[in-house]
């Protein structure tokens, strides 16, 4: 269809064309059609009127003279050319009054022309309608395609669009029963909280009986709340694969253009259509593009814009009664900042938080994405969902198509384990440089670091445990551990401390071995500042500060209004200090108590450049935790 609107449009830029050339080629046809012969000012001084060949002359436009030569001359040999009908020759000049001067001094210095022999003169103006007609019709014409074209591209028709009148209309993408669109709830993997809600929404628009006949309302609005990739737009595509009445899907962006009012003529119009069509479903996607909190940039006025088209959302869905049965579905991943105007109840009645998706349904979400791939039996899901803790719905998509990709490049005929667990490297990692220069004492030193967080992480009992090291560089880092976070909800400070302690492993192993650090552990250091910093700052985890936070969830604090004192200013990084360096001592000591260990999976790793599981359970012995390094929680609660 749209090859079809490009074709057209097309086809009136060529009979544009085809008009401009068929002017400029009569004007061009007109200039070399006459068979007057072109001259130069001396022939025609010295050949023709020395011979008294000419019988007048005429200056036109003050550019050029038309010469006529005498009748009874013209069967000379040298006028053989030439019509009978003149004028015969033309020659250009500068200006008519020269020329009438040059023509004088040649009677002068030719005396021999006698004075009835002189020529007659005659002046005249011609007018070429044509040529000024074409002057500015052609510039016109051009100015005339290219606001055409602009028109065309703003109101984002193509071609073949509406026009700039349709610029205030609505973008949204009508799916009913018409359309094909496939995806139902089955697509949807896990989320099963967010889908018994939606499919209300289904049931409200096929039986609304049901719900009103109790007194009830039908809610006006859904806010789908989550992170990026959950699958919000999934679960909004398979409402319009069940619902089986029409779904208006748009994004937040379609509303905004940069022409004052066209959001919100767009809102009335998208509504109206809708309210046409009842029952139906409006979807926006992205609604924090125009739903964002109003009035922070009054100075600027910059958001006069964005604030109209959210009044005029929220005016349109005040303004539908329960009886309208039209309901809108919306997607954010930041609710936090929409107006607070937009999300209070009787508009989006009720918020659905998609959260990122946990073991099972992380395994749900992989069954749904390799069924369609060829995977050898033998392929665990459980496994895949413990390796790809804090992945969304999109992340692990992805993962599958990567790992289809990864045994495609091997020729393999089967999608193996090992192309899964492959691809995961490569998504969190990076992709493999195995040819990355390094020299053998940097590779020592990486071994040693690494190695070090194994330790350590092996020894502590609060420590995720460790699924594999390697020293392979991928993407930015040099080497990796990596480790399988339980998936809590809550952390105590104990655990906090032991990933810390873990995370300095690196550099303690370095500092033992070599005497030296590195500036390996910069992504360590950075880690575990955080780490102290959110202990002391926002959890109340530390002694001296007390249970305080200095977190604000509503994001207005900034750099300037700190909300301590400087004396707690000066205390806060004495305490951040003090956890740091705490458990930088207790990962040296663990690892000075097993620096034999150290040294073999070091040495280990040197050679194998990736371990298991099963490899550091032959050098370091089944995992058990010492009680010698086991903190001293107590110190952390206050009496
Ligand atoms: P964003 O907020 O960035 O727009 P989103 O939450 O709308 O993201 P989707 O666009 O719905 O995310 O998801 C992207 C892709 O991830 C989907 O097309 C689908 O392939 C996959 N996906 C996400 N969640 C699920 C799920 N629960 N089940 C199956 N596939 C999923």
């Amino acid at each position: 269809m749209k090859k079809k609107n490009e074709q057209k449009g097309i086809n009136i830029y060529w009979v544009y064309g085809a008009i401009a050339i068929f002017f400029i080629g009569i004007q061009f046809f007109n200039s070399f059609s006459s068979s007057t012969e072109k001259i130069t000012k001396n022939e025609f001084l010295n050949e023709f009127l020395n011979e008294n060949e000419v019988e007048k002359v005429v200056i036109v436009n003050n550019e050029f003279v038309e010469v006529y030569i005498k009748e009874s001359k013209l069967n000379k040999e040298k006028h053989k050319g030439v019509h009978q009908i003149g004028p015969h020759y033309y020659f250009n000049i500068t200006s008519g009054e020269q020329f009438e001067e040059d023509l004088k001094e040649f009677y002068i210095t030719n005396k021999s022309i006698e004075s009835y022999n002189q020529i007659n003169v005659d002046v005249e103006i011609r007018k070429d309608i044509f040529g000024d007609m074409l002057g500015w019709i052609i510039p016109l014409a051009i100015m005339l395609m290219i606001w055409i074209y602009i028109m065309r591209r703003m109101s984002g028709g193509g071609a073949s669009g509406g026009g700039i009148f349709n610029i205030g209309k609505s973008k949204a993408e009508l799916f009913d029963k018409n359309t094909n669109e496939k995806t139902t709830f089955k697509d949807v993997a896990g989320l099963e909280g967010a889908k018994e809600e939606v499919k209300e929404i289904v049931d409200f628009l096929k039986n609304p009986k049901k719900y009103t006949s109790l007194g009830g309302k039908i809610p006006k609005g859904v806010l789908l709340v989550g992170p990026p990739g959950t699958g919000k737009t999934l679960l909004a595509k398979a409402v319009a694969g069940e619902a089986q009445v029409p779904f208006f899907s748009l994004s937040g962006s379609d509303f905004v253009e940069m022409f004052v009012g066209v959001g919100a003529s767009r809102v009335r119009d998208l509504f109206k259509t809708a309210k046409s069509k009842s029952p139906s479903i409006i979807f926006i996607d992205e609604i924090d593009a125009i739903g964002r909190s109003r009035g922070k940039n009054q100075i600027t006025g910059a958001n006069d814009e964005r604030e109209n088209t959210l009044n005029q959302l929220l005016t349109e869905m005040d303004g539908f009664g329960t009886n309208h049965h039209v309901i809108v579905i919306a997607a954010t991943n930041r609710a936090d900042v929409l107006d607070k105007a937009l999300v209070r109840a009787g508009r989006f009645d009720r918020q659905i938080y998609v959260d990122l998706p946990e073991l099972s349904e992380r395994k749900a979400i992989f069954k749904v994405h390799t069924n369609d791939l060829k995977i050898n039996k033998k392929l665990d899901l459980d496994f895949l969902a413990k390796q790809t803790p804090g992945f969304s719905g999109a992340d692990i998509a992805n993962l599958c198509n990567e790992a289809a990709l990864t045994a495609a490049r091997k020729n393999k005929k089967m999608i193996s384990r090992e192309d899964f667990l492959e691809a995961v490297d490569r998504i969190v990692g990076g992709v493999e440089r195995k040819n990355k220069l390094m020299t053998i004492e940097e590779r020592k030193i990486i071994a040693y670091h690494e190695a070090g967080h194994a330790i350590v992480s092996w020894m502590l009992e609060h420590a995720a445990p460790l699924v594999k090291v390697t020293i392979v560089p991928r993407g930015k880092s040099l080497g990796a551990a990596w480790y399988l976070p339980d998936e809590r909800q809550i952390t105590r400070i104990e655990q906090m401390l032991d990933e810390m302690c873990a995370t300095l492993g690196g550099r303690a192993a370095e500092e033992i071995i070599f005497n030296k650090v590195s500036t390996g552990a910069l992504n360590d250091l950075e880690k575990v500042s955080k780490q102290a910093k959110a202990m002391v700052l926002i959890y109340g985890f530390n002694k001296k500060i007390g249970n305080v936070t200095y977190y604000d969830s509503s994001g207005q604090e900034t750099f300037f209004n700190k909300p301590y004192s400087e004396d707690t200013a000066k205390t806060i990084d004495q305490e951040i200090k003090k956890i740091i360096e705490e458990e930088y001592v207790r990962a040296k000591k663990i690892l000075k108590k097993y620096k034999k260990r150290l040294e073999e999976l070091a040495n280990l790793l040197l050679n194998k450049e990736v371990i298991f599981r099963e490899d550091l359970e032959k050098v370091l012995g089944k995992r058990q935790w010492i009680a010698v390094e086991k903190i001293n929680i107590n110190k952390f609660r206050k009496k």
